[in-house]
């Protein structure tokens, strides 16, 4: 890690300095923003209902620096936040970044996550107003809080789906999970034999889909352009499988998908087939794809039939129903969480 580069130690630096160095590229978009960084508290003034989430990120357990650029990650820790505010139907304004580091990285370490951070800012037009920053004995983590801003009346939960609703699904499914596989067979290889260059030819669109994920800000403008509030939706943090069960469960009914709808990048599908994987359940069960799973009400199908980016793939059923997806060959399989649990061994 970080070998060729210059290396400046923060302890050259100090906690304030550190924080300094960071905080000073901040650039604020928002009119909401009162006080940014540099006071005990960031002061904000939303006039709607205000969003909040958090989400930890740990190395060793949900990054891997071996494959993965700092720079990288920044940007996918404010995606995975904005994410869950487009879950919500709403637009992220702010973030807070708290990060945990050892003597391990350097100021050009830290430089470069918070290049990705100022990016994904950028990019989502998020003011980053605030965080904390402490040593750890060795490893690396990283705590964000999104805030966002609603309408209440476009507010959408987990449990508002209603029988007979239309299942609706962004972009495509399983990508990011067979870039994972890649990284992870490069990873092995590397390690019986550092001399071996990594091979990952032809494997870009993958790739980008693990390292540089989107959150489906767009879809969200889609759906308000067309009026429809969605009656539930869901992020795709944990795969298309527990997400369905989790929007289900919650509205207190059943669904059905079908096989042949669900959307599958043609890398995805030649590159499941390389590992020997079953495509379908790759898309059910990888995660970290972040689009978008919704449910709309039947009236709205004429108006979203067209849409490249958004597929229909199946229907809400009734009360204490399970969840099945009808295979290509049209037998009915009940759908199990086999999410992306990060407490199981895999
Ligand atoms: P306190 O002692 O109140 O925790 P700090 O000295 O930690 O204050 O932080 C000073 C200012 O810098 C605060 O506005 C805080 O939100 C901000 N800040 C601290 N660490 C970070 C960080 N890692 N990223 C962004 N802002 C930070
Ligand atoms: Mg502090």
């Amino acid at each position: 890690m970080f070998e060729n580069s210059e290396r400046t130690e923060i302890s050259k630096l100090g906690e304030f300095g550190l924080i300094k160095h960071i905080t000073q590229k901040i650039k604020l978009n928002h009119p909401e923003t009162i006080k940014g960084v540099g006071d005990d508290a960031a002061v904000l003034n939303y006039k709607k209902h205000t969003l909040i989430s958090t989400d930890m990120l740990v190395e060793g357990i949900h990054f891997d620096l071996t494959y993965t650029p700092l720079k990288h990650l920044g940007y996918k820790s404010v995606v995975v936040n904005v994410s869950d505010i487009c879950a919500m139907n709403g637009i992220a304004k702010h973030i807070t970044v708290s990060i945990g580091i050892s003597n391990r990285f350097s100021l050009e370490a830290v430089e470069e996550f918070y290049s990705g951070v100022l990016l994904a800012c950028e990019k989502y037009k998020i003011d980053l107003i605030g965080g904390d920053t402490s040593s750890t004995p060795g490893g690396m983590f990283i705590s964000i809080t999104v805030l966002g801003e609603i309408e209440p009346t476009q507010i959408t939960y987990r449990n508002g789906a209603n029988e007979n609703d239309l299942i609706c699904v962004t972009g495509d499914l399983g990508a990011a999970y067979m870039g994972l596989q890649i990284l992870e067979r490069e990873k092995s290889v590397y390690k019986s034999n550092p001399a071996i260059q990594p091979d990952l030819e032809g494997k870009d669109y993958i790739l980008e889909r693990q390292l540089k994920p989107e959150a489906r800000t767009d879809m969200v403008q889609v759906l308000s352009k067309l009026k429809i509030v969605p009656t539930a939706m869901i992020d795709i943090s944990d795969g298309l499988a527990s997400e369905l069960m989790h929007i289900a469960e919650q509205s207190g009914l059943g669904c059905v998908i079908y096989e042949d709808k669900l959307p599958i990048d043609p890398l995805t599908y030649e590159t499941a087939r390389e590992f020997k994987l079953d495509p379908t359940t790759c898309l059910l069960s990888g995660g970290e794809d972040y689009e978008l799973l919704f449910t709309i009400q039947q009236k709205h199908f004429e108006a979203i039939k067209n849409i490249k980016e958004i597929s229909i793939i199946g229907h809400i059923t009734e009360a204490n129903d399970t969840c099945h997806l009808i295979s290509k060959g049209g037998q009915k399989h009940k759908i199990t969480a086999q999410g992306w649990n990060s407490f199981a061994n895999n």
